[in-house]
């Protein structure tokens, strides 16, 4: 998902249409946009994209110089209009609002406690227990926002609003990115740094592990709800999920991909005539493959722009669907070719055989699989959809069994080391260069306590 929040800008509403559409890449699902007046709260959600969600009429009834804003995709609570986001409650004497980006681990187990002293959930959304848990609270409203913040487990990015408060929060791992920006005197704050740039706004720096931000009629005050864990920014961020002009942890991503493959190079080189990316997350490390060996990068593949990213579509079917609508190869530049393709990870394998086959079809002679990641073996629980362990192809089977799956010539994925190295970044010398890596070595970060409601497979 991606969140997009303004505090004290009269345009609030519109600066949020421009953010979240820089975020539409994190969730094509739903978008919703509430703001406030400081009196009360004018809000619109809807299922589609934040081109079909508002428009003109739509924001100037939006009245309001502090907001916050969603667009979401589904890993956690069914994708229907209830669970758009931001969700909205009635909060003691006025409302509360909370946007999030990322996965509540232990939400089932909140939840059960929850509805057996009596609460009563309108979503399917994990999101919604952090509502209640601030709701029962006695204390005041900073001080529950950090209850509940220190009991759920998770990576999340978390903007919850009232009337007069505007509270920023990443989670004790800083597992999901979150940043905050400026804009004249207005605090603008977004999942990547792609969408403070669509506005104008002026990068101030990322929200780190623990911290929570709290602004108000007194300004900007920098808090924490809990002491800062080993920090693990999701590595699938760098590899495939954030757009290539934003800038994680202090480096471009476009300029990581690069390097990511740069280093594939330097661990696997093949000789072959050109080298193609999978558009759009693997051009940057093609290029990087290419300049490194000096084997010509060429366009063997081209998407379509205008269909869904195929891995953030709900079911199985549409995502096979949407491969076949989305990528075709260039017969031209391919044809009687060795063709080295390049590609951000393999998940159930299914897509890369399409893709690989397309490649033949239209005439390559040779075909090689490179990955800019390590072998994807495991789920993630913070946020990024995948499917279960037995689904994931890595978990069963040897790179040498993945190549014939696919019909690949050759196939090799970038070592762990290769991609910490890769990454770089501010974090180089931090424990895995400050990043998760649980989806290829089963390390994750936090508890995993399901309280049983889990379905996902060990
Ligand atoms: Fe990212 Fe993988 Fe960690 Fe999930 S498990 S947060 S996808 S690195």
């Amino acid at each position: 998902c991606g969140v997009f929040g303004v505090y004290g800008h009269q345009d609030a509403a519109t600066l949020s249409y421009y953010g979240l559409h820089a975020l539409q890449h994190r969730g094509e699902e739903s978008a919703g946009i509430c703001v406030t007046n400081g009196v009360q709260f004018n809000y619109h959600r809807e299922m589609g994209l934040v081109k079909e969600v508002f428009d003109k009429d739509r924001l100037a009834s939006l009245t309001g110089d502090m907001s916050i804003g969603h667009v979401r995709y589904s890993t956690s609570g069914d994708s229907r209009l209830t669970n758009a986001q931001p969700l909205i409650f009635k909060y003691r004497d006025g409302d509360l609002a909370i946007a999030t980006n990322g996965n509540i681990v232990n939400a089932p187990l909140i939840r059960k406690e929850l509805e057996q002293t009596g609460s009563i959930f309108q979503t399917t959304s994990d999101t919604e227990v952090v509502a209640h848990l601030i709701a029962r609270s006695s204390k005041d409203f900073i001080e529950a926002v950090k209850d509940a913040l220190r009991k759920i487990v998770g990576g999340f990015a978390f903007m919850i609003m009232t009337n007069d408060k505007l509270v920023i929060a990443s989670d004790p791992n800083g597992l999901r990115p979150i940043t905050m920006g400026r804009l004249g005197d207005a605090y603008i704050f977004a999942s990547e740094t792609c969408a403070l740039e669509t506005i104008g706004a002026e990068l101030v720096r990322d929200i780190g592990p623990g911290e929570l931000l709290i602004l108000d009629r007194g300004g900007l005050r920098e808090d924490r709800f809990t002491e800062p864990q080993r920090k693990a920014l999701c590595a699938m961020e760098y590899i495939y999920f954030a757009r290539p002009d934003s800038d994680l942890n202090g480096a471009n991503l476009h300029s990581a991909r690069k390097r990511m493959g740069r280093q594939m190079a330097l661990e696997s080189f093949i000789d072959a005539d050109i080298v193609t990316g999978v558009p759009d997350s693997s051009l940057s490390a093609a290029i990087g493959y290419a300049e490194q060996t000096g084997i010509p990068y060429e366009m063997g593949l081209i998407k379509n722009k205008y269909t869904g990213r195929t891995f953030i579509q709900p079911s199985q079917e549409l995502r096979e669907q949407g491969v076949k609508m989305k990528l075709s190869a260039v017969r031209s530049v391919v044809s009687g070719k060795r063709v080295i393709m390049i590609d951000d990870s393999i998940v159930r394998g299914t897509t890369s055989r399409r893709i690989v086959n397309m490649l033949r079809d239209a005439g390559a002679t040779e075909v090689h699989v490179l990955i800019t990641s390590p072998p994807f073996k495991n789920p993630c629980f913070y946020g990024i959809d995948t499917p279960d362990r037995k689904e994931l192809i890595a978990s069963s089977k040897s790179i040498e069994e993945i190549r014939k799956e696919i019909n690949a010539d050759s196939l090799a994925f970038l070592s762990p080391k290769g991609l910490i190295k890769a990454v770089g970044g501010n974090s180089a010398n931090e424990y895995k260069g400050g990043l998760c890596m649980a989806c290829f070595d089963n390390d994750y970060p936090t508890k995993l306590d399901f309280g049983g409601e889990e379905k996902r497979s060990f």
